[in-house]
């Protein structure tokens, strides 16, 4: 069949100095964002944690809040806000949503395509390590999957001093943030552990059905992992890279593709602020970055849809 040359010119790299470079450009031509950043200090180098967000946020706004890249060699976050900017910040203007965007929430480990920063440091419970859960008897949990048996959350921060560079620069930003007025919370991931088909699920909480028309939408580009056991990122992997199967670390996603689990990350603790939409979007790694992007573009319009004003 004859080729025909692609009209739009997406971005696959992760060479980071091309990306924030790219991602700078595009922000130069949107008024309304602007874009920061803070330096991220390792034994191995110094990298950037770059911040977008609407120029303007006032107090009775609403704001969708997003979080890419925070397990490095899960790229499809990082180039779907570089490769669709323009588009999720004319949809944001049209619902009158505000935006705050940390795109690569591990810098280090998207320059080099691994989970963890270049330090290889994970801390004490990796680095998507948000809150904890006091039990009644006094001890501190972070993952208490459905259950919502505790006595009190507090931030991880707040009880260890053993987290990522990267996860510390987030828990520091985060209390400057106007988090009261984040209505929703997308933190986009790929899974690479379950190394299954080209598939999609999430991770959420409260009342799941109010997604019904995303999840469809979804449903249309690419099959949902749905009645499944989801052990990604909770079960012991192998140096070799085997899994070791432990069915109890698992959950069950349901006929949606999603699993409710309090596992002290991010969204968690959004949930836990009272953040209304709390999701963390998942595509099997095996999918093209173009279809998994698509997804992600789904949750980010959907979402957009269910807090505009
Ligand atoms: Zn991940």
């Amino acid at each position: 069949m004859k080729s025909r040359r692609a009209r739009v010119n997406l971005y696959y790299s992760h060479d980071i100095n091309d990306y924030i470079k790219a991602l700078r450009k595009k922000i130069r031509k949107i008024k309304s964002l602007k874009i920061g950043s803070h330096k991220l200090k390792y034994k191995n180098g110094i990298f950037p944690f770059i911040r977008i967000a609407s120029r303007e946020i006032n107090p009775d706004d609403p704001v969708l809040f997003i979080t890419a890249g925070v397990h490095g060699e899960e790229t499809a976050g990082p180039l779907t806000i570089l490769n669709y900017l323009k588009e999720i910040y004319r949809y944001a203007k049209k619902n009158k949503v505000k935006l705050i965007i940390y795109p690569l929430c591990n810098p280090s480990g998207f320059s080099q395509m691994t989970r963890y920063n270049i330090d290889q440091n994970d801390g004490e419970l990796g680095n998507n390590d948000f809150l904890r859960y006091e039990m009644v008897d006094g001890t501190m949990k972070d993952d208490i999957k459905s259950s919502n048996n505790y006595k009190a959350w507090h931030w991880s921060s707040d009880i260890t001093k053993d987290l990522p560079q990267e996860t510390k620069m987030m828990h520091y930003l985060l209390k400057k943030e106007p988090l009261l007025q984040v209505k929703a919370l997308l933190d986009i991931h790929q899974d690479y552990i379950s190394n299954e088909f080209p598939a999609a699920y999430h991770y959420s909480f409260g009342k799941l059905g109010v997604y019904r028309k995303i999840i469809n939408h979804i449903k249309k580009i690419v099959p949902l992992y749905k009645n499944r056991l989801i052990d990604a990122g909770f079960c012991e992997v192998e140096e070799t890279g085997e899994r070791r199967h432990e069915e109890d670390k698992g959950m069950m996603s349901d006929r949606s593709g999603f699993v409710v689990r309090h596992d002290g990350t991010l969204p968690d603790l959004f949930y836990r602020f009272g953040v209304p939409y709390s999701i963390t979007a998942e595509t099997m790694g095996s999918m093209p970055l173009n279809e998994a992007m698509k997804v992600n573009i789904i949750w980010i319009k959907g979402l957009i849809d269910l807090i505009k004003k």
